[in-house]
């Protein structure tokens, strides 16, 4: 090598190994003025050798130019959430459950029976940020990509190659660098100071400023511009290895650098993987701690509660691994969650503040729910200016009155909520009136309805402006018809314009019409409340609603808002009855002779295909061009050995998931009801079984425990 290529190597080193102290330990040994004149020289020696820049050099973590949009990036293993325990008893039902799958699974009969051996836990902090998947081949950083919705993210790799915490390059000495493709998975955050700092310029600039350090960090990934990104001073940790080949659970299985046999190179453990992600240069958050037992697991939790505040980033709780990779793989994962993994959450934050009105706000299905008008207060560092109060009876019940003084709760995502409010007054403030809700829509003055048997009331007219807007929101919205750009901002335009009364007027837009409206960006991404002109974005929503027009009929039957249909009865019907016309014409007992579909479901479809407007509404659509008809795979007719039997669920499965369950039992052509009756011909029960099991015995239907269960179904296979 030559000199020059000699020097720029040992400046790209000694760069990463200082970027590591100051960003990943948090143990600056040089300046930052010494750190900048290492950055300057490697930057004058690049600039007079371009031949000699690598992508990894540290010099390159920003390029300089505003990206276009962000690709769509597939996740192999899908990036699944975790199920949560709330307190000690949830901890230890956990470590219940995993020592009984354990104990099932053990081949010696003796050891199965004796009391399951306990397990060890790694306890990890759980970071408030951005889920983050990064993509290393042969060391090198290919690809950054966000969670999403588990399955699909977004390409953020501009974005990510910003943080200084994450390596450009994995370093070399230490355990093997695993070569091809691997995946790690982490965090991305911002970290306290970060997020003051950053709102001290806001403070400064006299803009608005940011809410929470989460949301920030969340808006920040996704900002197009990496240069400002880079100014955020973002942080990572990361916390799992992911090679692909092992769909649902997580264990790895990499083929080291020299392994002439190919044969992988295994972790056994969750700890010597994170001590080996750490050895390679990657940000591992230090306070986690191999627990030998649940016992040690809670007390960690219990430690982390009180010293949280002192960290220098946001945490809401702990995260409890298996520490066994093995054993990990024996738990498996159900549709949703890892079974070998949970999160612990810290008990929610509260705060108390001044309740200065009750407000009513008038939803999709013409629900009008009354909400807490707060004097703004922060608690865990989000500023809180509204709580929910879900209905007429719960503010009765507590009893809350404008004027005030009200406890408030936030926990984890949730919406704040009022607890109580505290009386008498703290400063002796006479109590107003308790609160009545109104009798007449706040939006269009209808009166108010309310069934008996409901707590809900409602504004049952079905032109209220306010229904048509959330209706139109929920009609754009992912799950739905899955229209990009249609959010709330632009559909108040779209209405107040008089441009759009139903669903099928949308259809009618014009790129015109749209790139002339002024919106304000939505909150929380939004980087600043500005008002500007769609452009652009206005011309790329029709695009959006002209590509929507070939969705399944299932997105538009759950589009439509008919009541009671959500995602799973829409997609249902929709494999059963092929089209809108059959679906519009069915009478109630077609409808309800499908499984999974009630007659709360079945009244309402037939209730909305009999109102003229919606049929009118129908035809609109129709003629707009949107599809009408199911592509989804018809189901069997072919009787399967179960047909005319119908099982009932109970209790919690170790195996499997109530769904897997379900699917197992359909696939044979069986039906799942939820409720045990007389036609009932067997009730399935896990532990913890209820009411069912016990309905199930006094009624004389067949019972089987999983065991059972589970040599039933291997006789049909
Ligand atoms: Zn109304």
């Amino acid at each position: 090598m030559s000199d020059i290529g000699s020097r720029l190597a040992e400046l790209r080193q000694r760069i990463r190994h200082h970027e590591e102290r100051y960003y990943i330990h948090n143990d600056p040994q040089i300046s930052d003025a010494e750190f900048d004149e290492l950055l300057h020289e490697l930057e004058r020696l690049e600039a007079d050798h371009p031949d000699l820049v690598a992508l990894d050099s540290p010099t390159q973590r920003v390029g300089g130019r505003t990206v276009e949009g962000f690709a769509t990036v597939e996740h192999i293993v899908p990036m699944l959430s975790l199920d949560n325990a709330y307190n000690e008893e949830e901890l230890r039902a956990f470590d219940e459950r995993v020592r009984r799958v354990i104990a099932k699974g053990a081949v010696d009969a003796t050891a199965a029976a004796a009391e399951p051996e306990p397990i060890a836990y790694i306890a990890e902090l759980k970071i408030d940020g951005l889920s983050i998947a990064l993509t290393y081949e042969d060391g090198r950083l290919l690809r950054g990509a966000t969670r999403g919705d588990g399955a699909r993210g977004e390409d953020v790799t501009a974005n990510v190659r910003t943080i200084r915490a994450i390596p450009l390059s994995l370093r070399r000495s230490g355990p093997a660098v695993p070569p091809g493709r691997v995946e790690i998975r982490g965090e991305v955050y911002l970290p306290r100071a970060a997020f003051e700092k950053l709102n001290r310029e806001m403070e400064q600039a006299g803009d608005p400023l940011f809410a929470n350090a989460r949301n920030t960090a969340a808006g920040t990934m996704r900002n197009l511009d990496p240069s400002l990104v880079s100014k955020r001073g973002m942080g990572a940790f990361v916390y799992q290895l992911v090679d692909g080949r092992s769909p649902g659970s997580a264990p790895l299985a990499l083929a080291p650098a020299d392994a002439a046999s190919g044969e992988g190179l295994r972790y056994d453990t969750h700890a010597a993987t994170l001590e080996a992600l750490a050895a390679w240069g990657l940000p591992v958050e230090s306070h986690w701690r191999r627990c030998a037992n649940i016992e040690e697991v809670v007390a960690f939790c219990a430690e982390w509660g009180d010293r949280r505040q002192a960290l220098e980033f946001d945490t809401d709780g702990v995260v409890i691994k298996v520490d066994d990779l093995a054993l990990r793989e024996k738990l498996g994962a159900t549709a949703k969650f890892p079974r070998w993994a949970t999160a612990f959450k810290f008990p929610a934050q509260q705060a108390t503040t001044t309740l200065t009105a009750i407000d009513v706000n008038v939803g999709r299905t013409g629900a009008v729910t009354p909400y807490a008008v707060l004097e703004p207060v922060k608690v865990a560092g989000s500023t809180i200016s509204m709580a929910t109060l879900h209905n007429a009876e719960d503010v009765a019940r507590k009893d809350v009155r404008p004027g005030d003084r009200v406890l408030i709760e936030k926990g984890g995502d949730v919406i704040p909520k009022v607890v109580k409010a505290i009386l008498p007054h703290p400063d002796g403030v006479p109590r107003g009136e308790p609160w009545q809700m109104p009798t007449h829509c706040p939006e269009c003055r209808s009166l108010l309805h309310r069934d008996d048997e409901e707590v809900v009331w409602r504004c049952e007219n079905t032109s209220c402006p306010a229904r048509l807007r959330r209706s139109l929101e929920h009609f754009a919205s992912r799950t739905a018809m899955n229209v990009e750009g249609l959010g709330a901002s632009l559909v108040d335009q779209l209405i107040d314009q008089g441009l759009v009364h139903d669903y099928a007027d949308l259809y009618h837009l014009t790129p015109e019409q749209l790139e002339t409206l002024v919106v304000a960006p939505k909150e929380p991404k939004s980087e600043r409340a500005v008002a500007r002109k769609l452009g652009k974005v206005g011309r790329n929503v029709v695009a959006q609603l002209e590509r929507s027009k070939s969705n399944d009929l299932s997105r538009l039957i759950y589009a439509l808002g008919i009541r009671h249909v959500g995602e799973k009865a829409a997609a249902t019907l929709a494999r059963h009855f092929r089209s809108m016309d059959r679906l519009m014409t069915e009478p109630v007992e077609a409808l309800q002779s499908v499984s999974e579909i009630g007659p709360v479901v079945a009244a309402s479809v037939r209730a909305f295909a009999e109102e003229p407007r919606n049929q009118q509404l129908v035809r609109k659509l129709k003629a707009a061009g949107v599809n009408m008809d199911s592509q989804a795979p018809e189901p069997s007719d072919q009787p399967g050995p179960l047909s005319g039997k119908t099982y009932v669920l109970t209790g919690t499965l170790t195996s499997m998931s109530r769904e897997e369950a379900t699917a197992a039992l359909e696939r044979l052509g069986g039906k799942v009801s939820g409720s045990v009756s007389k036609k009932t011909t067997c009730v399935v029960f896990g532990a913890d079984a209820g009411s069912k099991l016990e309905k199930a015995e006094k009624l004389g239907v067949e019972r089987m425990d999983e065991a059972q269960f589970l040599a039933f179904l291997s006789a049909y296979n």
